[in-house]
């Protein structure tokens, strides 16, 4: 037997990276991710080729210090959480710092980042080794281009599926942060061409029409609803708008959109006899809860979390949608400027 030894940095990183970046939507995920924690109001997305050619998340937000950017490159280096109280209380979508570090270790990447003042920096790894890292001026914000993903792990490289799968798993992806931060605009654009562009101001009904369309928005009714633990806000589709799948409910829960599936159950729900079978709404549901009451430190993608009274939560969704669909023949739509 060879003896008992710890891995290299590397080594371990692209470990660890096998759970975080699957494909290239993962790569998307977690640099947009980092953007809206950086307290952007603007983040800019561009692919070739789905991703597997180049993928670069540009924002405008707080940037990376000078002597901090190599830092952010180490597993578990972080600046959200510090303390074992922070973690039950988690309020950024990161908080594992395991992205960047998971990321350099599979591709080739590039990140320019700013704080504002001072010069910015430019640092360049690859496959885990930095490469180099300059001065450079660019304005407030960072810039991370990724490129030659899963160049030295070939069994993902070999996974991965056709150009319009990945892209589509993007695109689902960047909608749901899209409609969990309306105050943020976004851009994502496909070898030169636009698939979606918020304007940021905050309206979530807007966001809807943007990503589903002016038509799909028009039939969408707004709920609202609260009890003791939570507080639930959102757009549902009228019965007459449906889809034959699920993919169309997107749960958010404190700005990170999750998946749940007793909330989807409760939407649906919700609508009592009034589905026809095999056919579902289309849903934005935001939820607002104490993060004390929820786990999110379940899955390194974080899209599972465990919730404490979860039943007082889907009674709350299913009851506040059903009185909504009740009254929906006593009030005029309340949906008219889109
Ligand atoms: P995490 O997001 O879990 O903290 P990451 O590996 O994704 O871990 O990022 C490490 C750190 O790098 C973050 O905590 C943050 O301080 C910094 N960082 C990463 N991306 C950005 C960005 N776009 N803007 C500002 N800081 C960033
Ligand atoms: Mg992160």
């Amino acid at each position: 037997m060879a003896q008992i030894h710890e891995l290299s940095e590397i080594l371990s990183d692209q470990i660890a990276a096998g759970e975080v970046v699957e494909r290239p939507a993962s790569v998307v995920k977690e640099l947009v991710e980092n953007a809206v924690d950086a307290g952007s109001d603007r983040i800019d997305i561009l692919l070739e080729e789905a991703g597997l050619k180049s993928i670069r998340v540009i924002d405008n937000g707080q940037g990376i210090n000078s002597d901090e950017v190599q830092i952010a490159f180490r597993r578990h280096a972080t600046s959200k959480i510090s303390s074992r109280e922070d973690l039950f209380k988690v309020a950024t979508l990161g908080f594992r710092g395991e992205a960047l570090p998971s990321i350099a270790s599979i591709a080739d990447v590039v990140l320019t980042t700013s704080t504002g003042s001072g010069v910015g920096q430019k640092v360049h790894y690859r496959g885990g080794d930095l490469v180099d890292q300059n001065e450079t001026s660019i304005r407030q914000g960072t810039d991370v281009l990724v490129t030659d993903l899963f160049f030295n792990t070939p069994a993902r490289l070999k996974y991965l599926k056709s150009v319009q799968t990945e892209l589509s798993k993007i695109t689902d992806i960047v909608n749901r942060i899209a409609l969990s931060y309306p105050d943020i605009s976004f851009s994502l654009n496909h070898d030169g061409r636009e698939l979606l562009r918020t304007t940021g101001r905050g309206d979530l009904l807007q966001v809807i029409s943007n990503i589903y369309g002016v038509q799909n928005a028009r039939k969408m009714e707004h709920i609202q609803g609260q009890n003791v633990d939570f507080e639930v806000e959102g757009y549902i589709s009228l019965p007459e708008l449906t889809r034959a799948s699920r993919n169309y409910i997107s749960v958010l829960l404190n700005g990170r959109y999750i998946k749940n599936y007793a909330i989807s159950k409760a939407i649906i729900s919700g609508y009592g006899s009034k589905l026809m079978v095999g056919r579902y709404p289309m849903a934005v549901i935001n939820i607002k809860m104490d993060p004390l009451l929820v786990d999110v430190n379940v899955h390194p993608t974080k899209q599972e979390v465990r919730i404490s009274q979860e039943p007082s939560l889907t009674n709350l969704i299913s009851k506040s949608i059903y009185d909504q669909l009740a009254q929906e023949n006593l009030i005029p739509d309340a949906i008219q400027n889109l």
